[in-house]
């Protein structure tokens, strides 16, 4: 049955007689004053500033949108309950963790990527990439992120389909919830809460198989040997995500996030969001008024004012009013009204990604047009190229040695009894291959400088030689001392090199000398 027959049936039949007609043309055209381009009649009272939440009852949908959805569900929860069991080899002194992120040893392990403390600037480089994929794809089609990607909207997802799959769809679980307390209400909400919560349970767990061994973890969680803090962490995300998935729902996206509102002020008028085609939908009018309607000449919309766009909307809103922050861009109004469309033949996409410039254009008999390609998609496109050329670049060229110096901030130098002149510097070796290795440390830039590493046990050709852990740092303690007559308030550079003794790109940092 088509889904606005009811809606038609309802409606009495308008036959061909003038008079009838003339009033349903009458009414059609009052319809599409009234509803036609929705252009943002502000209201003049705000109302009250709290109401209510009303559940909403999303329906189940079939189609392209929906598919899309499944996929991406299924892709990204995938990706995240079963990547640390991934495994990857680094060597016989390294985690086999795909990715790990390992707080004891200060390290992040991604696949063949291990970043140090010491370049978190790649964190910068990957945040700003986030930001500007966030940016494009709001320049192209508005919340994608949203509709599709968003963690929030991805486990609501799958909380309303376990919801669906324990109280049925809309109209079984509308009823079931008008009804009193019965043993099969009782166990149907039982089910959907303990699968919310093992759902929720597994997501907290898979937290914290990113932070330690997963294989190992698990063990330790089954047998109570696990840290705390892991049974505090799945605590936290298991109440989290059973809240925020099953309880807040939609109430997240509409009151509590900021990216509706920062995407409000960061789109254009070329943007595609999911849209209502007034200028094809108005005047609504039921599938046999229409067809009286059109019949005898008179405008007739191919809105037939059926619902299912609203019924299916996970925040439970009418895109038929136009713009609404409410509207997460899900596309799923756009499957919905699809298939009404197809049981009534008329065209689908009365619902569809589009823009109301393409909408006034086509009320003015001009072709609509899509402009993907403009400043800012090219703009953001351009700066999200550039720094993936850079972090690419710094990750290929980067070496395996490093040396970071500090000079002693006080005293910044003393004065030793035979006039010498001396600086100290704390001075960190990172050794970041699987091995062993020595460094031989020289110090350019002031002539007839000695150089002394405190611990250092061995010189190579009169430079003290360090050795440092596999995978490891080491901080040493080193004295610069000259007894050259330097000129008062002297700064003098210095460059501090180290020499793998295996052969290997020394590496070096700069400093100064500082005299009295
Ligand atoms: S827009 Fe489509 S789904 Fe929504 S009420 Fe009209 S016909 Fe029904
Ligand atoms: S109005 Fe349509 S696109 Fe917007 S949230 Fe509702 S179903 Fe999704």
């Amino acid at each position: 049955m088509c889904p606005g027959s009811d809606i038609a049936h309802a409606t009495p039949a308008a036959g061909t007689r003038p008079g009838a007609l003339a009033a349903l043309a009458d009414e059609a055209a009052r319809t599409s004053l009234r509803a036609a381009p929705p252009e943002f009649d502000f209201p003049e009272d705000d109302g009250p500033l709290y109401e209510a939440r009303k559940k909403v009852y999303p329906q189940h949908v079939e189609g392209t949108y929906r598919r899309i959805k499944w996929i991406i569900l299924a892709v990204t929860l995938g990706i995240y309950y079963f990547l640390p069991f991934v495994r990857w080899d680094r060597g016989p002194n390294a985690p086999s963790q795909a990715v790990l992120i390992d707080f004891p040893a200060r390290r992040f392990y991604f696949f063949f990527i291990e970043i140090w403390p010491q370049e978190f600037y790649y964190l910068t480089g990957l945040l700003i990439l986030a930001a500007m994929g966030l940016f494009l794809m709001n320049a192209v089609a508005g919340r994608l992120w949203c509709g599709y990607l968003c963690p929030q909207t991805v486990w609501t997802d799958l909380f309303q389909a376990i919801e669906r799959f324990a109280q049925g769809d809309r109209r079984e679980h509308l009823q079931l919830d008008r009804e009193p307390w019965t043993a099969d209400k009782i166990y149907r909400t039982i089910l959907k809460h303990f699968l919310w919560l093992m759902v929720a349970w597994w997501t907290g767990g898979a937290w914290v198989l990113y932070f330690g061994d997963a294989f190992d973890t698990v063990h330790d969680l089954a047998t109570f040997e696990a840290p705390f803090i892991a049974y505090a962490f799945i605590g936290i995300l298991t109440f989290t995500t059973y809240t925020l998935a099953g309880w807040m729902r939609e109430q997240v996206c509409v009151y509590m996030c900021p990216w509706p509102r920062i995407q409000a002020a960061l789109t254009d008028e070329y943007a595609l969001n999911v849209t209502y085609r007034y200028d094809r939908g108005e005047p609504r009018a039921s599938v046999k008024k229409a067809e009286a309607l059109r019949a005898h000449g008179a405008p007739a919309g191919d809105c037939i004012d059926c619902h299912q766009c609203i019924h299916v909307c996970p925040t439970g809103i009418d895109i038929r009013q136009g713009p609404n922050l409410g509207c997460i861009q899900c596309g799923l109004c756009i499957d919905a009204c699809d298939a009404v469309m197809a049981k009534v033949g008329r065209p689908t996409r009365l619902i569809a990604y589009d823009t109301d410039i393409n909408i006034k254009r086509r009320q003015e008999g001009l072709a609509p047009f899509y402009r993907i390609v403009r400043t800012r998609t090219v703009l953001y496109a351009v700066i999200m190229i550039a720094i993936s050329g850079i972090m690419a670049y710094a990750l290929a060229t980067r070496h395996n040695d490093a040396v970071n110096v500090i000079h002693d901030r006080n005293p910044l130098f003393v004065r030793l009894a035979d006039g010498a002149v001396r600086n100290a510097y704390g001075v960190r070796l990172i050794n970041k291959t699987l091995e062993e290795k020595s460094f031989a440390l020289t110090v350019t830039g002031l002539a007839d400088a000695e150089v002394e590493v405190i611990g250092a046990a061995s010189r190579s050709g009169g430079n003290p030689v360090i050795e440092v852990g596999p995978d490891q740092t080491r901080e040493v303690r080193v004295l610069v001392t000259t007894h050259q007559k330097l000129a008062p308030g002297a700064s003098i550079p210095l460059i501090f090199t180290i020499v793998p003794a295996n052969g290997g790109t020394p590496a070096s940092a700069d400093d100064h000398f500082l005299g009295p």
